[in-house]
C-alpha cells in the first residue's frame, strides 16, 4: 500500500489534532483539520480549514481525504451525515451515538457485558423520586451530553440536593450515577481496523485534581488488571463495531473489579505518555487504525509518567521550564493555547529506566508544575 500521499481529515483542530498530525507526517500522511477557532493548535502542522464543523465547503475537502477521524465527540450529526458514504469516518456515527450521550453509553456498555456504576436516567422531574435510593443513597448527577473534565456534574447525598442539582444543571437530561468507592482510576485505549484487527494501549493509572486529569502513570506491572481491561475493551469495541481508536476510563474497586466510567471515541489525555516511552504512540496508533496501516499494541517500553499543565488562577504562576528541562527524562509538550484557568495548556512526559527512579523524579516534576 502506498504511504506518502495518504490524506487524513480531522474534525477538530486543538491539541489532540495537533499531536495526531505530528505523528501522521513521518508516516507519509498529510492532515487537514476542520476547526472554527482561528488559533487552532493543529494549524501549526496541518492544513487548517477555518469554518464551522458542519460547513459544506469544509466538509467537501474532508470528503476528498482517504479517511476522516475526530478529536472530540460532540461532532454535529449533520457533519457525519454529509460525509457518510463518501469517505470512511472512523469512528463513525453509530459509535458516537453511544459515546456522546451518557445514558446511551451506560446502556451500551451494559449490553456489551461491561460493568458500570449503578445509574438512573433523569429526563423529567418525575424521574427524581426514588432515584438516589436506587443508586445507593449517594451519587453524582451528570448531564447526559456536553460534560467533560468534571463540568456539568454535581455530587448529591439527599433527595433535596438531587432536586437542587438538577435545577442548577438546567433541568436537562441527566444520568444519576451511584458514588463508586474506587481504589484507583485507570484507563486503556483500544484500536480496531475496518478488517476487525484489534490492538491495545497500556493500562495507565490516573490521578485527577478538581475533576481534571493531573498525573498519569505507567509502570508496566499490573498484568491482571491490564488483562481484565483488555477483555472489557475488546467486548465493547466489538459490540460497538469500533473502527479507529477509543479510550475507556475505569474505576477499579478495592477487590480489583473494573467498572467503566466513560468512553472517549479517540486518543485521550491519559495516553499522552505513550509519546515518549519508546513504543508506538496512541496518536500513531489512531492514524494507523483509521487509515488501515499495520498496527500493533502501543504500551511504552519504559516506565513512563505524564503531568498536565493546566492554567491556574494566577497567570504568573508558570511552570519552571528550565528546571523541568534539567530533570532527566522529561519531554515538554506545549499546545500554543491562550492561558485560561482550568484550561489544558500542555503536558510533560517523563521516562526512567526503572519504577523507583520514575516515582522519585515524578515527585520532583510535580513540584515544578503549579
Ligand atoms: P467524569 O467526567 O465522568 O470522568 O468524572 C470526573 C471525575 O469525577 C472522575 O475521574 C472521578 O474522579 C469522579 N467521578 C465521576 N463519576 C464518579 C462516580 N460515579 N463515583 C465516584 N467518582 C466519580
Amino acid at each position: 500500500m502506498k504511504r506518502e500521499g495518504l490524506t487524513l481529515g480531522i474534525l477538530g483542530g486543538g491539541q489532540l489534532a495537533q499531536m495526531l498530525a505530528l505523528d501522521a507526517i513521518p508516516l507519509g500522511v498529510q492532515v487537514t483539520v476542520l476547526e472554527p477557532a482561528p488559533d487552532a493548535g493543529a494549524a501549526l502542522c496541518a492544513r487548517h480549514i477555518q469554518a464551522p464543523y458542519d460547513d459544506p465547503a469544509g466538509l467537501e475537502v474532508l470528503a476528498g481525504c482517504d479517511a476522516v477521524t475526530l478529536e472530540f465527540e460532540n461532532v454535529p450529526v449533520a457533519a457525519l451525515e454529509y460525509l457518510e458514504g463518501r469517505v470512511p469516518v472512523r469512528p463513525g456515527a453509530g459509535l458516537l451515538a453511544h459515546s456522546k450521550h451518557r445514558a446511551h453509553e451506560k446502556a451500551g456498555l451494559r449490553a456489551a457485558g461491561a460493568g458500570t456504576a449503578e445509574f438512573a436516567v433523569i429526563e423529567a422531574e418525575s424521574d427524581l423520586s426514588g432515584a438516589l435510593e436506587r443508586v445507593g443513597g449517594q451519587g453524582i448527577l451528570k448531564t447526559s451530553e456536553l460534560g467533560y473534565d468534571g463540568k456539568g456534574q454535581r455530587r448529591v447525598s439527599s433527595d433535596a440536593e438531587l432536586r437542587a442539582a438538577w435545577e442548577e444543571l438546567g433541568g436537562v437530561a441527566c444520568v444519576l450515577e451511584g458514588l463508586v468507592p474506587f481504589a484507583r482510576e485507570v484507563s486503556l485505549g483500544v484500536a480496531r481496523t475496518a478488517a476487525g484487527d484489534l490492538a491495545f494501549g497500556p493500562l495507565v493509572e490516573n490521578v485527577h485534581r478538581s475533576g481534571i486529569l493531573r498525573t498519569s502513570l505507567y509502570l508496566g506491572g499490573d498484568q491482571r488488571a491490564a488483562q481484565q481491561a483488555r477483555d472489557i475493551a475488546r467486548r465493547v469495541a466489538e459490540a460497538w463495531e469500533l473502527e479507529g481508536l477509543m479510550t475507556l476510563e475505569f474505576f477499579e474497586l478495592p477487590g480489583g473489579e473494573l467498572l467503566v466510567n466513560e468512553v472517549a471515541p479517540r486518543v485521550h489525555n491519559s495516553g499522552h505518555l505513550t509519546q515518549d516511552g519508546g513504543g508506538l504512540s496512541q496518536f500513531g496508533a489512531q492514524v494507523r487504525a483509521v487509515l488501515g496501516l499495520p498496527l500493533s499494541d502501543w504500551a511504552p517500553l519504559l516506565p513512563t509518567a505524564m503531568v498536565n499543565w493546566v492554567g491556574v488562577e494566577d497567570e504568573a504562576a508558570q511552570p519552571d521550564w528550565d528546571a523541568v528541562d534539567a530533570l532527566p527524562g522529561t519531554h515538554i509538550h506545549l499546545y500554543h493555547k491562550a492561558w485560561r484557568p482550568g484550561r489544558k495548556l500542555g503536558h510533560v512526559n517523563l521516562t526512567a529506566p526503572d519504577s523507583e527512579t520514575l516515582r522519585a523524579r515524578l515527585t520532583e516534576l510535580e513540584r515544578l508544575i503549579p
